[in-house]
């Protein structure tokens, strides 16, 4: 990518929600992006996103921090937690009210239902005693970015996704906010995550632009399932992630990053294995079985319109 000013230090992150162990898919996005900083001579961090308590598992943020450690994939910074950083979220969304960025919602998702969910303008007369927050999507709006894994990705925010969710009705500050307010604070530069998030980079984009804040660069991974879809063979799906056995599954997820799995064969410590990974990691051999940019049902959670 062509830049006009020297590049800022990189500092990459991994932020996992709670809503389970650490699965083979989650190990790929850490080992991804570890491998992506330090080929970068750069840092890398890593934030619980824990903003939906009822999706979240008991503990399940701890086991995943340690079994972070047991792969010797260490922060490099202080790891934080959404859940501490509400007066963060809400600043941000007071500077998106009073700079007309943002308004409050009191639709349903039955109001919505007419135009399949997508926002343009508030159909109710109720009023509701908590509204939702949107960001105000203008017609017309398109967004451009580049992937650097994928290449050139487009998406027309205003048909395909709306006006969409800041704050729900019933609280919990939306995933796009967060993310947006965190990867600024935390001065990340580089964004490298499963490529089940490509649909939300558009969205955090035109946030950034509306809060006037730096948009990092991103690299959206391959996701542990073929191009269509389909569960990928037996023997990568049976890996299990371990902390007491960690090796099977980093070699998984470095194979699973297109790598050349001879370049880790023969390391006997997690230590060993990503020096080795560091030193042959050839981000060019990353498997781009992404899916296209659209609108998917699986996504409501980050859409945040669960009510
Ligand atoms: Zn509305």
């Amino acid at each position: 990518m062509t830049r006009s000013e020297p590049s800022p230090p990189y500092r990459g992150r991994f932020a996992p929600s709670p809503t389970g162990d650490l699965h083979l898919g989650s190990l790929v996005a850490a080992l991804g992006s570890w491998l992506m900083a330090r080929a970068a001579g750069g840092e890398w961090w890593v934030r619980i996103e824990d903003l939906d308590p009822p999706r979240e598992v008991a503990g399940a943020s701890e086991r995943q921090l340690a079994t972070l450690v047991a792969f010797s994939l260490v922060a490099d910074g202080p790891v934080v937690r959404q859940s501490d950083r509400g007066a963060l979220y809400q600043a941000a969304l007071d500077r998106l009210l009073a700079s007309g960025h943002a308004f409050e919602c009191h639709c349903s998702r039955a109001d919505l239902a007419a135009t399949g969910g997508i926002h343009r303008a508030c159909v109710t007369d109720r009023r509701r005693d908590q509204p939702a927050v949107r960001l105000r999507v203008p017609d017309g709006t398109s967004v451009t970015f580049h992937d650097l894994l994928l290449g050139r990705q487009q998406q027309a925010v205003d048909r395909e996704v709306g006006d969409f969710v800041l704050r729900r009705a019933d609280g919990p500050w939306a995933y796009q906010l967060a993310v947006v307010v965190d990867d600024a604070a935390q001065g990340i530069t580089d964004v490298v995550r499963g490529a089940d998030l490509l649909d939300s980079t558009p969205r955090q984009i035109l946030l950034q632009r509306a809060l006037g804040l730096p948009t990092p660069r991103h690299a959206h991974l391959p996701l542990v399932v073929d191009a269509n879809g389909r569960k990928l063979s037996k023997s990568l799906q049976a890996v299990i992630v371990d902390p007491a056995d960690p090796l099977p599954a980093l070699r998984a997820a470095w194979q699973r990053l297109g790598q050349s799995p001879g370049a880790v064969a023969n390391c006997t410590t997690t230590e060993a294995l990503l020096q080795a990974a560091w030193r042959h990691f050839d981000a060019g051999r990353i498997p781009q079985s992404a899916p296209a940019l659209r609108r998917d049902a699986q996504q409501s959670f980050h859409d945040g319109t669960l009510e």
